[in-house]
């Protein structure tokens, strides 16, 4: 029977408030140019610009044992790495979950529970671990906003991507995490502390020397690049003005004013609704936590409307982050004639008693939508990085990582084209790669560069 008119223009209508023109993304590009500057300047601001008091970079010659800790925001990684030289990397890791009720609980559990993740992790893949007598050195990558006060210093500014842990914020992570290692008795001091953008960079750094930015499109979103240090204006001891630092740019908070980016009532009902409102505006449109809520909303405004699922949702629809951004992949993915794994994911997964073939395609456009819209914002920042350092013409690698670039479809290829519309053909001089993994051995790299 094919869609309704009432169908057609209402998705159109959404489609348009979620429509981002080149000329929009060079205005946004524009100002968050010069909320980089203004971070630079001064500390608290509202993207923070956070040094990370990483100088060196890899040479890839580099030899020894680190341990790497990474806490994202879904999973808990340990690893062992062992650096050969010649860029030669072996290694051993276990990804542990992190439960809602670490999440949400106080600062103190989550840190025991990671000191135990490193027990159990040494215990289990470490061979001489019980009669090892050696203290491990251990880089952490820590994947939230905090004021770096040297590589193995740092302050957590707030919990983003839902944590809430009580009692940690304007604490030092290292040293929380150092109390928790010694309680149990684990023999790893941490060396390095580094957000897992800089992780990314350092180890796609070692890989490939003409990185310049590491970015994160995970469960948040996040960058890093390596500055002059002589433009870090706010930096009091400059410990070698002449040299490069690694900046941690968090630009998950870009915008929270809502001043600049399109926003609409789908965004303003999640952030209202979220544990965080008016913070990290930017990520909330972008990342892999959040965007199947975004096109939850909207597919609840339809229903509403009775434009979809013939005014009939579900219990699970109903309920807050239901319709999870792996849905969203592969209703994306999906390119059968009727639509079978979209309708699998609606009536099987979410419960909605019936479908129609129009409805099941209404569906795949919300999430195309919003799967569009994250893709070309997410040029925005990375554009103006590269704009920022002036480094288009010299041929500049990037490395990327997170399940969002990784799996989501058309992510990557959308960005592309994002960024060839404001590059032209400028844009074959930056190579993006996925960095896989690299925050881990990006923070067993920082902590060797840090007792070097
Ligand atoms: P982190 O950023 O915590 O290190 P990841 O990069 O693995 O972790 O990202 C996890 C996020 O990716 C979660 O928010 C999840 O919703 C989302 N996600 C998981 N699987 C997929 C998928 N197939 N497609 C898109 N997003 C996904």
């Amino acid at each position: 029977e094919g869609a309704s008119n009432a169908q057609l223009s209402a998705i159109d209508g959404i489609a348009k408030e979620f429509d981002l023109t080149v000329e929009k993304l060079r205005e946004i590009i524009k100002y968050f140019c010069n909320e980089m500057d203004k971070g630079l300047e001064k500390t608290g601001m509202n993207v923070a610009m956070i040094p990370s008091f990483v100088t060196g970079a890899p040479t890839g010659k580099e030899v020894g044992t680190f341990l790497a800790l990474d806490l994202g925001g879904t999973n808990l990684r340990v690893c062992e790495f062992t650096f050969e030289g010649e860029g030669v990397v072996k290694s051993k890791q276990h990804k542990y979950r992190i439960t809602e009720a670490q999440r949400t609980g106080s600062g103190r559990q989550l840190f025991d529970f990671i000191a135990d993740c490193v027990d159990k992790f040494l215990a289990e893949f470490v061979t001489d671990y019980s009669e090892n007598t050696k203290i491990f050195k251990m880089g952490f990558t820590f994947s939230f906003p905090v004021e770096q006060t040297a590589i193995n210093k740092g302050t957590l500014i707030k919990w983003t991507k839902g944590f809430t842990c009580s009692d940690s914020e304007n604490k030092d992570v290292v040293f929380m995490l150092q109390e928790a290692l010694n309680r149990k008795g684990v023999p790893a001091v941490v060396s390095a502390l580094v957000n897992d953008t800089v992780g990314t960079l350092l180890s796609h750094s070692y890989k490939d020397p003409k990185t310049f930015i590491g970015i994160i499109y995970g469960t948040g979103t996040n960058g890093a690049y390596y500055e002059n240090i002589s433009k870090i204006k706010k930096l009091n001891k400059i410990p070698d003005a002449s040299g490069k630092m690694i900046i941690n740019v968090e630009w998950g908070a870009f915008d929270s004013e809502k001043k600049i980016i399109p926003i609409t009532m789908f965004d303003n009902k999640l952030d209202r609704e979220s544990n965080n409102p008016h913070s990290q505006i930017f990520e909330k449109m972008i990342s892999g936590m959040y965007l199947g809520e975004i096109a939850r909303n909207i597919i609840l405004h339809l229903i509403d409307r009775r434009l979809l699922f013939d005014g009939y949702s579900s219990k699970d629809l109903n309920r807050n982050y239901s319709f999870e951004t792996e849905y969203m992949s592969v209703i994306e993915a999906d390119g059968s004639h009727t639509l079978d794994d979209t309708k699998k994911v609606l009536e099987e997964s979410l419960n909605i008693p019936s479908t129609t073939l129009t409805d099941r395609q209404i569906v795949k456009r919300v999430c195309q939508i919003v799967g569009l819209r994250a893709a070309r914002l997410s040029s925005t920042t990375l554009a103006a990085v590269i704009i920022h350092c002036g480094v288009v013409e010299c041929g500049v690698s990037v490395g990327i990582d997170g399940t969002l670039f990784e799996l989501y479809p058309h992510f990557s290829a959308r960005l592309e084209t994002a960024l060839r519309e404001l590059f032209g053909t400028n844009f074959d001089k930056v190579k993006i790669s996925l960095a896989r993994d690299g925050s881990g051995v990006g923070a067993a790299l920082a902590a060797m560069l840090a007792t070097e």
